[in-house]
């Protein structure tokens, strides 16, 4: 059975390159009808695991990357965390020394830097002269009694070469001379991650090891842990990173000042930080990154829209670049389609994506997605209290793919605040009304029309402006302007006679009654 995980540590947050890396492995394992397995790579030092791992957990969750073994839902492999399986890797490190695959090594730091000099100053690559190397308990006894204490490494091979098939990159070779003896047991007895990493997938029978590239260099002590484990290594596959917008270099979350100086990413965090302080909520570069997954949650992106974005960044099927349904992602998905080279994050893409998603969902479910925003920033439409519900979703529908992405609906304050409370853009009012006395004119006359138009649709409304200005001999640009700054203190936003329904004819007469005092009580 097909077997893949996903291994992060519990860092605090989920990078957009880590979620490919799951997002391809569930895919794998979901179209092979195996299982796919989350396993926390941390180690005991770490404290407070719950809050450092709490992020990651709820990223995949929001994204329905869901895990069949793993933390929360067990399993038969089980422990999911590296740090319960302390005891396995001490085996497993038994097992290697046993072997003849790993040896205790004597030597103290200073002893290995005078050899790594020596080899420098003649110009030759430093390989370890394994003086302090102890194979048997009577070298190992004799170094115990001049005071010193060992490390465990492996005995890696110093001839031949290790070759192994990448199910992406094809073959691949590599050097065992280039290898040096790594450390797999600290003095302390503590294991390092390439001994605890392979012991972990031997256990839990991983069948497919698919990872971000910067690990096919530790491939081949790894396929030697596992021959000396006796168990067969699993198929590998590296995915190549995620790269920068507008370059090749991999993705990073403290590059975020470099990143703002591309105009599409500082657009995409601007945005977010303006629906984010709508809301009240940080957005400390360390937490609110567009680098990680927890953005999108944040300001109102779709988990669809994230995944099939990631799915492309880095997979093709033929000529097919657009949307594809979990369904067909799961069918279509193969490890060969996946590209050799780094595909840059591409925030436009993803935006296009998201509006997609959003144009296809349900007014019900976008009315879902938008409540908490509106509610969060206190703008519940306050005279419709009890029907909230419908005076957003009219609002949303009206307003079209103005709102790309949830946080948006909180672009149009205007519509949900008291009709007496909402600001006027200064300069538009002056233009519009202050400054406008014909338009002014206009509007008043048109304000009585209104308190007769029936029923109040934007239809009818729209239908009784043309009428107006025929019978005025004015052009309607004369006076939708100044009925746009009356209505929202904006001069631009979607459909005006559809804001009109929207906020009814009550509220409608009010606001156009409260620019007009305005303008009269203070005139230019
Ligand atoms: N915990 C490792 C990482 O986050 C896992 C590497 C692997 O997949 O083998 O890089």
């Amino acid at each position: 059975m097909v077997r893949t995980r996903f291994a992060p540590s519990p860092t605090g947050f989920l990078h957009i390159g880590g979620v490919r890396t799951a997002l391809f492995n569930w895919l794998f394992a979901r179209h092979h009808d195996g299982h796919f397995i989350l396993r926390i790579d941390d180690t005991d030092e770490q404290r407070n695991v719950s809050e450092t791992l709490d992020p990651i957990l709820s990223g995949l969750r929001w994204l329905g990357l869901d895990w069949d073994e793993g933390p929360d839902v067990g399993g038969d492999y089980g422990p999911y965390f590296q740090s319960q399986r302390r005891d396995e890797h001490q085996a497993a490190v038994a097992t290697l020394l046993a072997g003849g695959y790993a040896y205790r090594d004597y030597a103290t730091p200073e002893e290995l830097q005078a050899e790594r000099q020596a080899a420098q100053a003649e110009g030759k690559r430093f390989i370890y002269s394994r003086r302090w190397m102890a194979e048997t308990t009577e070298q190992a006894a004799g170094f115990e009694a001049e005071g010193r204490t060992a490390v465990v490494r492996l005995k890696m091979p110093r001839e031949g070469v290790c070759r192994f098939r990448d199910l992406i990159r094809g073959e691949v070779e590599f050097e065992w001379a280039q290898e040096q003896d790594h450390v797999i047991q600290r003095a302390d007895g503590s294991c390092l991650y390439h001994l605890a990493s392979v012991a972990d997938d031997a256990a839990m029978e991983i069948s497919h090891v698919i990872r971000a590239e910067e690990h096919l260099s530790n491939t081949p002590r790894q396929i030697f842990i596992f021959e000396g484990l006796g168990h067969e290594p699993p198929e590998f596959a590296h995915l190549p990173f995620v790269a920068e917008p507008g370059s090749r270099n991999k993705l990073s979350k403290r590059k975020l000042d470099k990143y703002l100086k591309n105009p599409d990413f500082a657009k995409m965090h601007q945005h977010g930080v303006a629906i984010a302080d709508a809301i009240g909520l940080e957005t400390a570069a360390e937490t609110f990154n567009p680098v990680i997954v927890d953005f999108y949650e944040k300001v109102g992106y779709l988990p669809d829209a994230l995944v099939n974005y990631l799915l492309l960044l880095g997979w093709a099927l033929d000529d097919r670049t657009e949307f594809f349904s979990r369904q067909e992602m799961i069918e279509y998905f193969t490890l060969e389609r996946v590209n050799r080279s780094p595909a840059s994050f591409d925030p436009n893409k993803l935006l296009a994506f998201q509006e997609h998603y959003m144009q296809e969902m349900p007014a019900e479910e976008r009315l879902l997605l938008a409540l908490p925003f509106l509610e969060a920033a206190a703008l519940l439409p306050s005279p419709y209290v009890d029907d909230a519900s419908r005076y957003v979703t009219e609002m949303l529908q009206a307003a079209g793919d103005r709102i790309k992405v949830a946080g948006e609906s909180l672009d149009y304050p205007e519509l949900f605040v008291d009709d007496g409370a909402f600001p006027y853009e200064a300069k538009a009012f002056d233009k519009r009304l202050r400054n406008a006395p014909e338009s002014v004119a206009l509007l008043r006359g048109f304000r009585d029309l209104l308190a007769a138009t029936e029923p109040f649709e934007a239809v009818t409304l729209e239908e009784a402006m043309r009428r107006f200005v025929e019978s005025e001999g004015a052009k309607i640009g004369q006076i939708i302007h100044a009925l746009r700054v009356a209505v929202t203190g904006k001069s631009v936003g979607f459909g005006m006679f559809e804001i009109l329904e929207i906020l009814g004819q009550e509220r409608s007469l009010a606001r156009i009654d409260r620019a007009l005092s305005l303008v009269e009580t203070t005139p230019s």
